[in-house]
Formats: C-alpha cells, structure tokens, sequence
C-alpha cells in the first residue's frame, strides 16, 4: 500500500500525544484541539471497493445527475423478493413473542435443515459443525480471526471478492492472490504451489465466484483439495452462489472433500434473496483437524450473543418450502447475464468472458485511455451516470484492466446503461 495521509497523521499525532503524557508540557497541551485520535494501522487496511466507490456517485449525484448503479450485489435492491411464505415466517416469529436471544450456534430447527441442505451438496457434517452467523461476512471474519496470526499468509483466488483480503490483513495476515483462467474457469494449479509458503496457513475459493460469475468443476476442486492435504491447509471455500449457475453444473466442494479440513461459507443473501436481513452460517466438515476450531470458534458466537431470531425462522422456511422462486430468479438472471455479456462483446476496446454462475460479468478492458481501470470506472461514471466497479477493487494482480458490472438490474435499466457505455468506449 502507498502512502497513506490519515494513517500518517494518526501516527505523528501518537507520537505527539505519547510525548505529552510523558512531558506534561503546558506549552503543548493547546495542541491537543487540533490533534486526531490514532486508529490501529489494522483498521486501515481494510477496504471494500464494491462500496467505497459509491461516495463518487453521490457526489455525481449531488450536482444534479442520475445514477445508474450497477455496483452492489443485491438482488433485493433490484426488486427480486424473498417469496411470501418466507416474509410471513417472519413476520409470525416476530407475533408469536419470538423476540429473543436464541443458541449463540443457532436455532437448533435451522441448523438441522441446514446439515440436511450441506449434506444433499456431499458434505459430511452434522447439525452440531454448524455456526449461524450474521451473514457469510460475519462467517468470514469469525473463521479468518480464528486461524490467522501476524505474518501468516492466506491464498485468494485472483481476482477475489474484497472482504478476504480485509479480514486476513485485519488480523495481521498477508493475503496472497494465485491465478485463475478467466476463459476456462480453472485455477492455476502450478500457481498455487509456487505460492505456498511456510506462513500459508488456508486457501479460500469461491465458487461461484465474485466478482468473474466462474464456477470451478469437480476437477478443479479435487486438486485443490489434495495441495492443501498435502501442505495441511485450511480449505475455506464460500459458497454463498451455489444455486446460481446456468449451463455449467455447480460442484459443491462436499463432494471431493473426503476428511479434509474443509470450512464452508454460505448464507441467504444471494439465492434465498434475504440480503437485507443478515444471515449466513459456517458449516465444518467432519474432518479430526478441525477439531480444534470447531471447539474454539463457538466462543466469538457467544461473545457476540446471537443472531437474529425472527429471521432465522425466515431462513428455515426458505430451506423447507418450495424452492420454485429460486429457478424463476436464476432463469431471469440468465437472460440478463446473455443480453450483458453480447452487448459487451459487441463494444469496441472491451471483451467479456461468459460467466457461469453467480450476477457479475467482468469484461477486459483492452485498450484504457485513461491511467487505471478505476480512472475508467470514474470517468464512465462521471460522463454517463453508470457505476461499476473497478477491477482493482478486487485484487490489483489479477483484477487490474477489468471492470465489474452487476446485471440484475430490470432488462430495461441494463439496456440503457450498456447504451450509455458503448458510447462511452466509442
Ligand atoms: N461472499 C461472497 C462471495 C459475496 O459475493 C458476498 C456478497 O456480495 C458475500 C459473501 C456477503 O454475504 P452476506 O450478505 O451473507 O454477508
């Protein structure tokens, strides 16, 4: 990272409230009006440019423009709903006095359902390897506290959804991106072992993936799990899309996990459509290795009490009813991501790759006249009103030279706001 203005003056300003304490220098103190609280140098690494980015739209906005947002992930937002007999499950927990803290893992309906659903996907777990979390990024930061430590490192697929590499920094760790091919969907193996090291201590994978919509096969995800064995890695993988594929067939990674220390991540944000109400849980495989978390990770579900109870019994309707909204919701997205992904390939200076699952195509931008992919991002924003996401934004090695859009916008909003980028890339 380069130089940091704030962090350097929360630092200077440290070092002259230290000497102050020590001095007890009259002279001085009046300076302490102007002087800025230090925050830890951990807080300032953490980033998350899907929303950081949103400040320049509103300034846009702010001087009369209108928007087009295509940089958030929320199908909710974009008037997909939870089904009926998912918000009455709410609604009668909340009637019925269900307003309580509950089990810190969750309620105990919920998990079982849950064990059942990991299980179908191959998965070998049972009720009690199951933690309900405030969403997956609750999951995330729950699982990354717990295994990493100063100076360890933890292996991302470039390029990742950007709380990975927050969450390992936060906790002093050091995330490391390896390569994946963006036209065929397989990780590069060879990559991911030059990149082990003695201080890598976990390998996350997404699939589908955010912000690429890739899908890694069976294949893939077998030798994957065979490196980490080999280098007795932590296997995260998060699996937060797993519904949402189109031809491609999504492979849970129960399925070639045998006793691996395999921890998954999923949630109700994306295919149950509960984006707003925050759930999410961590499943263990039934692996000897992860015994030691499975013990200890519990404890930061009790400090932080419970998650919320009302949506819980939300959650569990959404496992046990019909599943039908979930296949109308991904039929819709498909007709969306081939619309997007045709009209990019159609601009000049920007190609796409077809994305096989998730909400998100991330097209190349070939020939970018401006400094950065995030310069683009600004400018595209600034003279059309569409925002999207800079590549970077999601790992500089790997996402540099993309942008990422988000397609579940209503058919119509996607058609203008690819008018406005084709005139754009001119
Ligand atoms: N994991 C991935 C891969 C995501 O893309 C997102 C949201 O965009 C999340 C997790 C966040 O999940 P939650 O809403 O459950 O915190």
């Amino acid at each position: 990272m380069g130089f940091e203005p704030m962090a350097w003056w929360s630092e200077a300003t440290r070092s002259i409230q230290a000497e102050l304490r020590v001095q007890k220098n009259k002279h001085l103190t009046g300076l302490n009006i102007c002087l800025i609280m230090k925050i830890s140098k951990k807080v300032s690494s953490v980033e998350y440019a899907i929303r950081d980015i949103v400040s320049a739209a509103r300034e846009i906005e702010q001087q009369g423009k209108k928007v087009d947002y295509l940089n958030i992930g929320d199908p909710v937002q974009f008037g997909f709903q939870p089904p009926d007999n998912v918000k009455q499950a709410l609604i009668d927990s909340v009637k019925n006095g269900k307003n309580f803290y509950t089990q810190s893992e969750g309620l105990p309906e919920l998990l079982d359902e849950i064990a059942k659903k990991e299980n179908a996907k191959g998965l070998c777990i049972d009720s009690k390897n199951i933690v309900v979390t405030n969403g997956v990024s609750e999951g995330l930061d729950m699982v990354i506290s717990s295994i990493v430590e100063d100076g360890d490192e933890v292996l991302l697929p470039g390029p990742y959804y950007p709380p990975y590499a927050s969450y390992v920094r936060l906790h002093g760790g050091k995330p490391i991106e390896f390569a994946v091919n963006l036209q065929n969907s397989q990780p590069d193996i060879d990559d991911i072992r030059t990149k082990i090291t003695t201080k890598t201590v976990a390998i996350c994978l997404i699939s589908p993936n955010n912000p690429t919509g890739l899908v890694f096969d069976e294949n893939s995800l077998k030798q994957i799990v065979d490196i980490a064995n080999e280098h007795s890695l932590y296997i995260i993988c998060d699996e937060i899309y797993d519904k949402i594929v189109f031809e491609q067939k999504f492979t849970g990674i129960g399925k070639v996990a045998g006793d691996s220390p395999v921890i998954i991540l999923n949630g109700f944000s994306k295919v149950h459509l509960m984006s707003g109400w925050r759930i999410g849980y961590i499943a263990f495989n039934d692996s000897p290795q992860l015994d030691m978390i499975r013990e200890n990770l519990p404890k930061l579900a009790r400090v932080r009490i419970s998650t919320n109870l009302p949506v819980q019994y939300a959650a569990l309707e959404s496992l046990r009813g019909s599943q039908n909204y979930i296949s109308e919701f991904v039929a819709e997205l498909k007709k969306h991501r081939d619309y997007v992904v045709k009209r990019l390939n159609s601009m000049n200076n920007i190609s796409c790759f077809n994305p096989q699952g998730a909400f998100y195509a991330f097209p190349k931008i070939e020939s970018n006249p401006y400094n950065s992919d995030k310069d683009f991002v600004l400018e595209l924003l600034k003279e059309k009103g569409v925002l999207t996401v800079h590549g970077s934004g999601f790992g500089t090695q790997y996402g540099s030279g993309h942008f990422r859009i988000v397609y579940l916008p209503k058919m119509e909003v996607l058609e203008s706001a690819m008018d406005k980028i084709e005139d754009f890339v001119g």
